[in-house]
Formats: structure tokens, C-alpha cells, sequence
């Protein structure tokens, strides 16, 4: 089963839910795989504290264009949908951060003054920690081509196992990059205007993608009730609601796993998974 987990929102503890949920189930005897995909900001691995068995480095097939053969005819120009190139007086200008690695350029270049080259985009780290197998992805710094680096991530997924993703923030492209293909989505949120409206569009992405979810509510107290009656509305399943806790932080800001140090927390996040399955199937 394949359960990623997203949010709206960054800031909301995505990553706290995570991997707490990947150590409960696997203190359980399920096996578990845990793949961070916020490639932007990784840092499920401050909290696995994985042994690192591989590195490996990403990269991006994009032209590069032989100056001897060009006659600056435009025609690349005119087949790139993405606008990473330019053809001035006697120049073809690219621009890499805007290439999404299509080969159309190359393939239609009548002088075949296109040829392909790698381009470094990321890396992946690949281990173990706490008996579950871990992998994250780290984008370049100025890099914003996410997804390539997301697929490469994503094709370690070992589906003999229970798969838990952490997926970025909020609803754009790298968002559905991740939780495509997962079989469930746990939304996670927070007790907030701020929260309850990025909810509402990640709800609207799901419904998109026809991703089955629920929502967890992090840091929830007794005093913003908005969530739960949009959920109620929507016929939303509000699966887990953890409480601002002064330990809860503590235990992060050390970079802790509570469900480590609090056990009866495993013991919720294992109920949190029946549920997940109970609504899935
Ligand atoms: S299509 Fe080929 S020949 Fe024409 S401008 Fe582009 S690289 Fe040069
Ligand atoms: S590979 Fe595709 S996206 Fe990249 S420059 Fe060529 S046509 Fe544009």
C-alpha cells in the first residue's frame, strides 16, 4: 500500500506524522519503507537517523547546441512549449533552470546541430533506520526542476512493502508528482484560517486526481472548530487529531521521534493505519 502523506501548507508537520507513523508501524513488525520527496527541504532523515548505504546523483538530459553547424533558422525555438530557448542575431541562447528534458529541440533541428548532454540536478541517499528502509532526494540549491528528481525517488518504491511518502507542500506540480499513483493521502493540517484554507485546495487536487484521503489535524486545540465543520460538510474523515503538546515539541525541536519517547503513541499511529486501510478498501 502506497499512503502519502501531503499538506496544503508547509509548516504543518508533515514530517512529524511521517515518520512517526513509519517507526510505529515498523516498531509492529510491518515492514515499511519510507521515501522523503519534499526534494526542497528534506529532513525526514534528521529524525530517521538513517545509516547511509547509497549516493547516487541525478541528473537531466538537456541539448547543448554545436555553434559550427547552427544557421540560427529558430526552428528549435519554435518546437521548445517551454520557452528555454532564444535565438538572437547569431546565438541560440538556452535556458536550463526552464528545459523539461522533451528532446523535441534536438529531434527537429534540420542541421542536427543539437546533441544531448547531463545535467545535475540532485541527489538520493538510500538507507536504513529504525528497521525501515529510507530514501530522500536533494534538489541542487537554485534547481527547479523537482519532478525528474521525484521520479527517480519514486522508482525505488518497493510495493511488497507499506510505502509512506512525504510529499511537499502545497498543490503544484512537484505535489502531484508525489502522491500520483499512491493509494491513499493523508492531508495534514493544523487548527488554523491559514491551515483550513490550504486544506480546501489540497482537498480540491485530490479530488482531481481521484486519490482516496483523510485529515489529520496537528496541533489541534479546543478552540478552532472551522475544520472540523468543513470536514463534516465535505464528508471528510478526520482520521487523527494530535494536540499542541509542550513535550510533542520539545521532542522535535530535538529532532526526536515522540512516538519513540511517548509509547503510547505508537500505539495511535498503528490505529491511524487501520483506518487508513479501513477507508481505502
Ligand atoms: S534548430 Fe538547429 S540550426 Fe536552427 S537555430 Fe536551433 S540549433 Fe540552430
Ligand atoms: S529539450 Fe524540450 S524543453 Fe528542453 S529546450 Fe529542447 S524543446 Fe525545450
Amino acid at each position: 500500500m502506497i499512503i502519502s502523506i501531503a499538506s496544503g501548507k508547509g509548516g504543518t508537520g508533515k514530517t512529524t506524522i511521517s515518520t512517526n507513523l513509519a517507526f510505529s508501524l515498523a516498531q509492529k513488525g510491518h515492514k515499511i519503507q519510507l521515501l522523503d520527496c519534499d526534494v526542497e527541504e528534506p529532513n525526514a532523515h534528521i529524525f530517521i537517523k538513517p545509516k547511509v548505504e547509497l549516493k547516487e546523483t541525478t541528473s537531466f538530459v538537456v541539448p547543448q547546441i554545436d555553434e559550427e553547424k547552427c544557421t540560427y533558422c529558430g526552428e528549435c525555438v519554435r518546437v521548445c512549449a517551454y520557452n528555454a530557448l532564444f535565438v538572437a542575431k547569431d546565438k541560440v541562447m538556452f535556458f536550463p533552470q526552464l528545459c523539461h528534458s522533451c528532446g523535441g529541440c534536438a529531434y527537429f533541428c534540420p542541421e542536427k546541430a543539437i546533441f544531448e548532454t547531463n545535467r545535475e540536478i540532485g541527489e538520493i541517499e538510500a538507507g536504513s533506520g529504525y528497521s525501515i528502509e529510507f530514501a530522500y532526494g536533494k534538489l541542487n540549491i537554485g534547481e527547479v526542476m523537482s519532478p525528474p528528481l521525484i521520479k527517480r525517488l519514486k522508482k525505488r518504491i518497493d510495493e511488497d512493502k507499506v510505502v509512506i511518502i512525504d510529499a511537499p507542500p502545497g498543490t503544484s506540480c512537484p505535489v502531484i508528482e508525489v502522491v500520483k499513483g499512491s493509494d491513499f493521502c493523508l492531508l495534514v493540517t493544523e487548527p488554523t484560517p491559514f491551515g483550513l484554507n490550504d486544506l480546501k485546495l489540497a482537498v480540491e487536487m485530490l479530488k482531481v486526481l481521484k486519490i482516496p484521503f483523510a485529515v489529520l489535524i496537528n496541533r489541534w486545540n479546543e478552540e478552532y472548530f472551522e475544520i472540523d465543520s468543513y470536514c463534516d460538510k465535505e464528508n471528510i474523515s478526520i482520521v487523527m487529531r494530535i494536540p499542541l503538546e509542550r513535550k510533542i515539541a520539545e521532542l522535535y525541536s530535538e529532532g526526536v521521534l515522540f512516538s519513540k519517547e511517548l509509547l503510547e503513541w505508537q500505539d495511535a499511529f498503528c490505529k491511524l493505519f487501520d483506518s487508513i486501510e479501513g477507508l481505502w478498501k
